[in-house]
């Protein structure tokens, strides 16, 4: 190349001070576009040798920027926002629980169609035998009209305002889930199909839903244990041989409950619906309220039942992180959490853990939920952590964070209607600017009337979010999941396909 340069010097030197070509300069000349000849039969060899894949990139990267400049001009129209969002294809939902994702009118039709009761006092479902205060379902929504409204507005968050002195938000929204309780129990492959048909609708490709089947019945295993205090080593061998009965019961449920949505769905069948392509996993949870040998039991056989069955990805912790119970014992769970944890290195957590606001609980609760389920329990994500700004050192913790690719699960409306904490209040645009990874979630759609769409619609609005933003939150769901490498990478390559066609559009 320096050759080059010098013959191309000499060149126009011979031209500007001969005032024209002489020899030398046309020697000169005549070198030079031999040379550029040459480059340029490179060049063009170069091309033809890319020709099989650069041209199909280049073609993405204008349909990502046609995509994009679409985007700008809709994003102020809440009613093409919308509909570009529920085509835009939603990696996964990796936060969400299976009965609270469930619409309050599925929950009161299948009370009519089993039989269950009607607690006309309480707008509950309740078990047979039915009385004439909890009259069967089908009988008492016949009689009185009003009591299907009345039933859905007590099952969900629909039209529910807060008053001065009354319900709050976030009691309302912890009472649905007893008073749907017993439509919700009978029949989990049922639940699990309408989510399928729902995530396929919404070009959702992975679910990792929260459901432990016989969780009641881990909780009953510590009535025959001696709680002996926080020697995890101890109380784990006090369980004694219950634990692998249950699992064994846990996994054939959840045979029952896949071959049940699978049929329902039509899967396997010229009939199939769309649901079966969505991948489903689980969670397995404890109920963070029970003392503490029911919730070290819980947990102890959360990890025995993801450790014997990979369709249970992952382990959590749930229910409200303000009750009294949860509060008082939020260290102990994380210190045990951290010895399972240490025990099944494989299994990954994703914890509730900073689902608080400022007045729900004592100041001092706000100042290290999320850094122990990080540090101590050893979380890989955190459910909500919406009390971030309110951590010791807050800074600290978002670059650890950061630094350890612990991501977050976001959860909007959820946190808009049980902790009235929403828009420039939210710490969603503090995870992001220090580098947290980011996830959007439902938490419990169906509870809160809203979908994972709505969800995204709320990010954009909110914080004026770009489309290339929006796909990156879209990629990371799939990324941050729990799933093995292989599944995750074939999902990956379904979700750049996707977003391929989906940008072809325009
Ligand atoms: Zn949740």
């Amino acid at each position: 190349m320096v050759g080059g340069e010098v013959r191309l010097r000499q060149t126009h030197s011979g031209l500007r001070d001969g005032g024209g070509i002489d020899r030398g300069a046309l020697g000169s000349y005549t070198e030079t576009m031999g040379l550029m000849c040459r480059v340029f039969r490179l060049a063009v060899m170069v091309c033809v040798l890319c020709l099989g894949a650069w041209p199909a990139a280049a073609q993405g990267d204008a349909h990502g920027a046609a995509t994009a400049r679409a985007f700008a001009r809709l994003r102020d129209d809440p009613v093409r926002l919308l509909a570009f969002l529920a085509a835009m294809p939603k990696g996964a939902d990796l936060h969400n629980h299976l009965d609270g994702a469930i619409n309050a009118e599925d929950f009161v039709a299948h009370a009519v169609a089993v039989g269950l009761c009607i607690d006309v006092g309480q707008h509950a479902i309740r078990r047979p035998p039915c009385t004439k205060q909890d009259p069967p379902a089908g009988e008492a929504l016949a009689r009185d009209a009003g009591l299907r409204d009345a039933m859905i507005d007590a099952l969900s968050m629909r039209g529910f305002v807060a008053v001065p002195g009354g319900e709050t938000g976030h009691d309302h929204f912890f009472a649905t889930f007893a008073k749907f309780h017993e439509a919700a129990a009978d029949d989990p492959g049922a639940l699990m199909a309408t989510e399928a048909r729902r995530a396929a609708a919404e070009h959702i490709a992975y679910l990792e839903i929260m459901w432990t089947p016989h969780v009641r019945s881990a909780i009953g295993l510590a009535a025959t244990m001696r709680w002996q205090g926080d020697d995890f080593a101890a109380d784990l061998a006090a369980l004694g041989g219950g634990l692998r009965g249950l699992v064994a019961r846990a996994r054939a449920e959840t045979d029952a409950a896949e071959a049940r949505k699978d049929a329902l769905l039509g899967c396997g069948t010229p009939r199939a619906q769309p649901g079966c392509g969505v991948v489903i996993r689980f969670q397995a949870y404890s109920l963070r309220t029970f003392p503490p040998a029911a919730v070290f039991a819980q947990m102890a056989f959360d990890f025995a039942l993801a450790a014997a069955d990979p369709r249970y990805v992952g382990v959590n912790i749930v229910a409200p992180e303000d009750d009294k119970v949860a509060v008082r014992d939020y260290t102990l769970h994380m210190r045990a959490l951290g010895f399972f944890h240490h025990a099944y290195p494989a299994i990954k957590l994703s914890l509730h853990a900073g689902e608080l606001a400022p007045g729900l609980v004592a100041a001092d609760a706000l100042r290290f939920h999320i850094r122990q389920a990080v540090e101590i329990a050893g979380a890989s994500r955190i459910g909500h952590g919406t009390d971030v700004m309110g951590e010791q050192d807050s800074a600290g913790l978002l670059a650890e964070m950061a630094h350890g690719h612990v991501a977050v699960e976001i959860n909007l409306t959820s946190n808009a209607q049980i902790l009235g904490v929403q828009g420039a209040a939210h710490p969603f645009g503090s995870y992001r600017r220090a580098g947290v990874p980011v996830v959007i979630c439902t938490d419990d759609e169906g509870v809160e009337r809203t979908t994972l769409t709505d969800e995204y619609v709320r990010a954009a609005e909110t914080w004026h979010l770009s489309y290339g933003e929006l796909k990156s939150l879209s990629l990371a769901s799939l990324r941050y999941s729990f799933l093995p490498a292989g599944e995750k990478a074939r999902l990956e390559g379904r979700l750049d396909a996707a977003f391929r066609a989906f940008e072809e559009r325009f």
